[in-house]
């Protein structure tokens, strides 16, 4: 019993990946004060360890061990009480230690104790005088070692217990998956991630009601879940509306299923965020010690995901949509890179030509990148990937840069035209955007009307007042605005009166299958058509492909259009060429 006792002690005090630490002032500190109280030279924390007693502090001692045989410190660790040698000379257990060999005459110690009763070991003072230790002496180093104990708890848990939900954290998944798979290696399990609410629910919950309530809805939650595992399981809180748990060992997926919905059912029947928020849940079979602790929460974090995409509750893990993850997550990682290393990224430019005259009035700047292992990778895929994060900013200020560059070098071979860039809705909440942009023109000499700003829709209705307020501040900037992907959107008519736009561009999936007059197509586009005109915004159409939408989109009255029938979006140098055989042709 007692080596048991003494093996559990000793996991205790291992646990806390304590030995052997480099010193920290948190300790010093108290040590130092200890020293002072007593008016002694000699101050220490010392843990107990199998055969040392070790100094995570100390005060007047140069070595940071000295053999557990015979210290007063481990009779303290042990007896987890106050020891009291007043003359060690002539004690009749410490006479011969090795602290009495090296001149010391008076001990006193107050134990280490966890919250779960193991003495770790003890804080302590001695002297090379014999002296007594008063009553209020020994309290105040019993406070002390209070506070050790408490400084040790608090470095333990840090990182490892979310303070709002006050569930283990994803470090502490991480480490108790890896103890799982050392105990039961090849056991079949499924790890399980709950998020409870999307992103726009939660922007939602802390701008209308304040952070506060979603903290209260996190530990509302935390406590539900813990609650519906039972107290031999454990819940983790591995983001900020994000839990994860294990199931039982060895069980269906199906069944599984069911019981996650019938649970969540439950808990989100005496919710009281239930109707602000939507719980998504992700389910990741996997066998213990098979797949890595990161590995397993992606899985099931990525599951959860698909749940959300999906609009469903629940969904199982696939391979095949973890690697499309994987991807978005490469390239949001390598994007970073591509920004500085100057061979990757390029500007392309299509043509937009006035469907009156035939011709050329203006481009619009595409993004292209080649990935170095990927080859070029659209920006239809990466755009979307970026703009979420905080590479929004530096992604547009790249384009406008070398966009304008372009611009500025074309001026003198004659070449008059309006370039147009897309920004993202992220850019519109930068406070300097409009700034940085008149600085891009002063810098190279060109006229605000040189260029054209291209916002979709959707990208609007992210923060409609936000919005408006910054595109009214560029159009007073004298800075065009065109309103991108027009029809794929859910702006009101209402709002988009109120946008300063000069263009609207109608998006291409109406023009793709623009049939013969009358079709149904063509009563849609030419319905938005005479919308975009009452409104009094000049039409581009996107995505021309062929002659005979485009004797209809003019037909129609379109001011102006771009699609592959009239060019396909060119490098610089093409574009010039284009241009120049489009004059010919038309001289
Ligand atoms: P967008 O702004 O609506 O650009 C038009 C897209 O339609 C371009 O795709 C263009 O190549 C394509 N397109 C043009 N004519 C035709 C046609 O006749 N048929 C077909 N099928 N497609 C045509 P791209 O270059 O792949 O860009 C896709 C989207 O990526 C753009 O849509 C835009 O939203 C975004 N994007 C591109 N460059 C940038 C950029 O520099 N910044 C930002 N924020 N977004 C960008
Ligand atoms: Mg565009
Ligand atoms: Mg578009």
């Amino acid at each position: 019993m007692q080596n048991y006792r003494e093996a559990a002690r000793l996991d205790a005090l291992h646990q806390l990946k304590l030995l052997d630490t480099p010193p920290s002032a948190h300790f010093d500190r108290i040590t130092r004060m200890a020293a002072q109280i007593f008016g002694l030279p000699v101050a220490a924390v010392s843990l107990t360890d199998r055969d040392r007693q070790w100094f995570k502090s100390r005060v007047g001692i140069d070595h940071c061990s000295i053999p557990r045989e015979k210290a007063p410190c481990a009779e303290v660790a042990e007896l987890r009480g106050v020891v009291v040698i007043e003359d060690f000379a002539t004690h009749p257990c410490y006479a011969d230690s090795l602290l009495a060999h090296n001149g010391t005459r008076f001990y006193a110690g107050a134990p280490l104790v966890t919250s779960d009763g193991y003495g770790l070991g003890a804080l302590c003072v001695l002297g090379t005088e014999p002296r007594v230790a008063t009553a209020d002496e020994l309290a105040a180093l019993g406070d002390l070692a209070a506070m050790v104990m408490a400084q040790i708890e608090l470095q333990h848990a840090f990182g490892r217990i979310d303070p709002i939900s006050g569930l283990p954290t994803r470090a502490q998944f991480r480490d108790d998956l890896a103890d799982l798979a050392r105990d039961h290696p090849g056991q079949s399990r499924i790890a399980v991630v709950a998020d409870l609410a999307r992103d726009d629910q939660i922007a939602k919950i802390v701008g209308v009601v304040g952070a506060g309530r979603l903290d209260e809805m996190v530990r509302e939650a935390s406590r539900a879940i813990q609650g519906a595992l039972g107290a031999d399981r454990t819940a983790y809180h591995v983001g900020t509306t994000q839990f994860a748990f294990f199931s039982p060992p060895d069980i269906d997926v199906q069944a599984y299923v069911d019981v996650l919905e019938q649970g969540f059912a439950a808990i989100r029947a005496t919710s009281s965020a239930r109707f602000v928020t939507s719980v998504a849940i992700g389910l990741r079979p996997f066998r213990l010690g098979e797949v890595s602790p990161e590995d397993v929460l992606r899985g099931a974090a990525s599951a959860a995901q698909d749940a959300r995409r999906n609009d469903g509750a629940i969904a199982v893990y696939s391979p095949a949509r973890d690697s499309e993850m994987r991807r978005r997550y490469d390239l949001l990682q390598d994007f970073g890179a591509a920004l500085e290393a100057g061979d990757q990224l390029r500007l392309v430019y299509q043509p937009r030509v006035d469907l009156g005259s035939g011709r050329c009035v203006g481009a619009e700047t595409l993004l292209r990148w080649r990935h170095p292992a990927l080859g070029e990778v659209s920006p239809a895929e990466f755009i979307p990937i970026i703009e979420q994060t905080a590479l929004a900013r530096p992604v547009t200020q790249w384009v406008l840069e070398h966009a304008l560059d372009q611009l500025a070098a074309w001026q003198p071979a004659g070449l008059n035209l309006t370039l147009s860039i897309n920004i993202s809705a992220a850019n519109l909440m930068e406070t300097d955007l409009i700034q940085r942009i008149q600085l891009a023109l002063l810098a190279r000499q060109l006229r605000a009307e040189q260029l054209e700003i291209e916002l979709t829709e959707s990208a609007m209705m992210a923060q409609p007042e936000k919005a408006l307020a910054m595109l009214r501040e560029l159009s007073a900037a004298g800075i065009a605005l065109a309103i991108d992907d027009f029809g794929t959107g859910h702006s009101s008519l209402a709002y988009l009166q109120q946008v300063p736009a000069h263009v609207v561009k109608i998006d291409q999936a109406f023009v793709r299958e623009l049939s013969g007059a009358w079709g149904a197509d063509y009563v849609l586009v030419e319905t938005m058509v005479g919308l975009i005109h009452k409104l009094g915004r000049r039409v581009v159409v996107e995505g021309v492909e062929t002659e005979a939408a485009a004797t209809l989109l003019a037909g129609m009255g379109c001011e102006e259009a771009q699609g592959y029938w009239f060019a396909r979006p060119l490098e610089p140098g093409a574009f010039v060429e284009w241009i120049a055989a489009r004059k010919a042709l038309a001289a």
